[in-house]
């Protein structure tokens, strides 16, 4: 039997929740289902605001928006991340500066930030690889020194935090996905936190296709009218009925995949110590989600030879990004410090596992089997 990469995780509870939106008969946005995984958002991470949104990919256009990102001004992120990262600030004429990777979480490494920082910069866009936290102290006395503003790219993050404050909630705004590859998902789906509460308001209008339908629901205004740039963020009804039988069972999601993510460590803790491969690294001031496995082997050539062995054994495994600066549109669009040496080498070294709740059997104990003992027989 194959063992794929991913396999959502479904709940049981989805479809009863989207016929239960079908009777209410509003299956428009910000009905019933969104009120409550708005309010969950709210009061599991403390942020001021939680609106949902169709992708995180949307929550980043919108954190772009609000950042009031002109043609010209630069957002500083790291190029080991996802392409929705840069691309929501290039579509308003950004400039995204990219910034090498810690070697220990991968995250961006905040003591090179500083040297990014120029008269043109607007944003931090911190980015929480496998919802690890980013050192977010340090980030955000830069920003408050410098005056800019902070994204979190919290979408790999939920049920993450840093010093026991929810990833996402630390910096200005902060963005969630529930992409089915996430650990709470609704197929397509994402949020956007705001922490600073002077851009609630114009969030809100944003989302609203540039209206303040929102103020006239509240009757704050006597009529709705077009009175700022936006687009359709909000997702619908039947895509919140979905999200919020998953949001019910999140610490139970969480915990299974922490149980998943601790098998898989204690399993590579030899191949480790041995030297035959680098484990993820979490700081002590971190809980991260489990929201993904990952090995750091050798070399380019290392992780082939292991990707193949694995997949002889129809277990899939993968590697991600191409760092954006290497990319043929990052490298137009984009200014990076210098080559990003700890980016281009890690991601050529790592391979992520498979980690899904399977219904039942225990299929990760498989994987660390054949793993391991493929590591073990293969020289150096
Ligand atoms: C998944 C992901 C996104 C995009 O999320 P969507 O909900 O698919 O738009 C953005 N950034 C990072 C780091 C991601 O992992």
């Amino acid at each position: 039997m194959i063992i794929p990469f991913n396999r959502p995780y479904l709940t049981g509870n989805e479809l009863i929740n989207i016929a239960d939106a079908h009777s209410r008969g509003q299956l428009a946005g910000d009905g019933h289902f969104t009120k409550l995984c708005s309010a969950w958002l709210e009061q599991c991470t403390g942020c001021n605001k939680a609106l949902l949104t169709h992708s995180c990919t949307a929550a980043l256009e919108m954190a772009a928006i609000l950042a009031d990102i002109k043609p010209g001004d630069e957002v500083i992120m790291p190029s080991y991340t996802f392409v929705s990262t840069a691309n929501a600030f290039v579509l308003r004429g950004g400039v995204p500066v990219f910034v090498d990777i810690r070697p220990d979480t991968l995250n961006i490494d905040e003591n090179l930030i500083e040297a990014a920082i120029t008269p043109r910069t607007k944003a931090i866009v911190p980015v929480h690889y496998a919802g690890v936290a980013c050192e977010m102290d340090r980030i955000m006395e830069i920003a408050s020194r410098h005056n800019l503003l902070v994204i979190e790219d919290a979408a790999q993050a939920i049920m993450s935090s840093y010093k026991g404050r929810a990833l996402g909630s630390i910096g200005h705004l902060g963005c969630y996905s529930f992409h089915e590859t996430k650990n709470i998902i609704s197929g397509e789906g994402g949020a956007l936190l705001i922490n600073d509460p002077t851009l609630v308001e114009r969030a809100e209008i944003v989302r609203e296709k540039g209206t303040n339908r929102n103020k006239f629901f509240r009757g704050q205004v006597d009529k709705y009218t077009w009175v700022d740039i936006g687009s359709s963020y909000l997702p619908g009804e039947i895509t919140a009925a979905f999200l919020w039988a998953q949001m019910q069972q999140a610490e139970i999601i969480t915990s299974r995949r922490l149980l998943i993510w601790e098998d898989y460590h204690l399993a590579f803790k030899k191949l480790d110590e041995f030297g035959r491969l680098r484990r993820p690294i979490t700081p002590l001031n971190c809980k991260h989600n489990a929201h993904m496995y990952y090995l750091l082997l050798n070399d380019i050539a290392d992780r082939s030879k292991f990707i193949s062995a694995m997949n002889q054994h129809q277990i899939n495994c993968v590697f991600h990004y191409v760092p954006l600066h290497s990319s043929s549109f990052g490298s137009l669009n984009g200014r990076s410090l210098s080559d990003l040496p700890v980016t281009l080498e890690m991601s050529s070294r790592l391979v992520r596992l498979p980690l899904w709740l399977a219904k039942k059997g225990e299929f990760h104990h498989k994987i660390s089997k054949i793993a391991t003992s493929y590591l073990n027989a293969s020289s150096l």
